[in-house]
């Protein structure tokens, strides 16, 4: 386990839980977005001994209500389904953040998860120009896996106005597919590289459209973030 960062006490990285979220190091795509490129090299050495993470987390039992994996991609760690069996054993819920470029092994750990936060970026077709790379595929492969597993699912997808997905067919073709919760996240500056820009002329008239507009798209529950 490349363990990159921890976030000791987090209200916000899974929905209505208090956690500890581990940040994995290394992410096989580069979205432009990203705001935590320093993340993104998978060769980079982790901070954290995962065993002193553990150590922690069985410090924090009855203060916690479950410990969220982040990244990077935390998929692409060999160590995580050791380590999600390590944390249940505490008796503490398991939550996963994935932009799902590794569908079986995401299928490897799904039934072990209580909650996946699943980023859905494009329809497949348009997925290469997001993630600037070859391999989008995998992302409906994961969605299909997550949502035939037993977790509670979150898909969202982060929009920012340089973006050529089309966000309500993309979301009509998710509806579709069997989501039920969704969230449309707009992109914020903060972390990205420089080139970046999460704002633009009418950026925030063209939102608040946009997230009226998938708000009748039928979801069970829809979310906005725009902080
Ligand atoms: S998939 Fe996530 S971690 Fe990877 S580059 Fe894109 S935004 Fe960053």
């Amino acid at each position: 386990m490349q363990v990159a960062g921890l976030t000791r006490m987090s209200g916000c990285d899974w929905p209505g839980r208090l956690v500890a979220t581990v940040f994995l190091q290394g992410c096989p795509w580069n979205c432009g977005y990203c705001h935590n490129p320093d993340l993104i090299p998978t060769r980079a050495p982790g901070r954290y001994a995962w065993g002193d993470v553990l150590e922690f987390l069985s410090a924090r039992v009855g203060l916690l209500d479950g410990v969220v994996f982040s990244g990077g991609e935390p998929t692409r760690q060999l160590g995580l389904a050791a380590a999600i069996s390590a944390v249940r054993d505490l008796g503490l819920g398991i939550g996963l953040h994935t932009a799902g470029a590794y569908p079986r092994r995401l299928a490897a750990v799904a039934g072990s998860v209580d909650w996946i936060g699943l980023d859905i970026k494009a329809e497949p077709e348009g997925y290469d120009d997001v993630i600037r790379t070859g391999g989008g595929d995998a992302a409906w492969r994961s969605l299909e896996v997550a949502l035939a597993s037993s977790a509670d699912v979150e898909v969202r997808t982060t929009v920012h106005p340089g973006s050529a997905v089309d966000v309500l067919v993309l979301a009509r073709r998710l509806r579709a597919a069997g989501v039920r919760h969704y969230a449309l996240q707009r992109a914020r500056a903060e972390g990205t590289r420089e080139e970046f820009r999460a704002d633009g002329v009418g950026w925030d008239e063209r939102f608040a459209h946009l997230a009226e507009s998938v708000a009748d798209v039928g979801f069970d529950h829809f979310e906005v973030r725009s902080g």
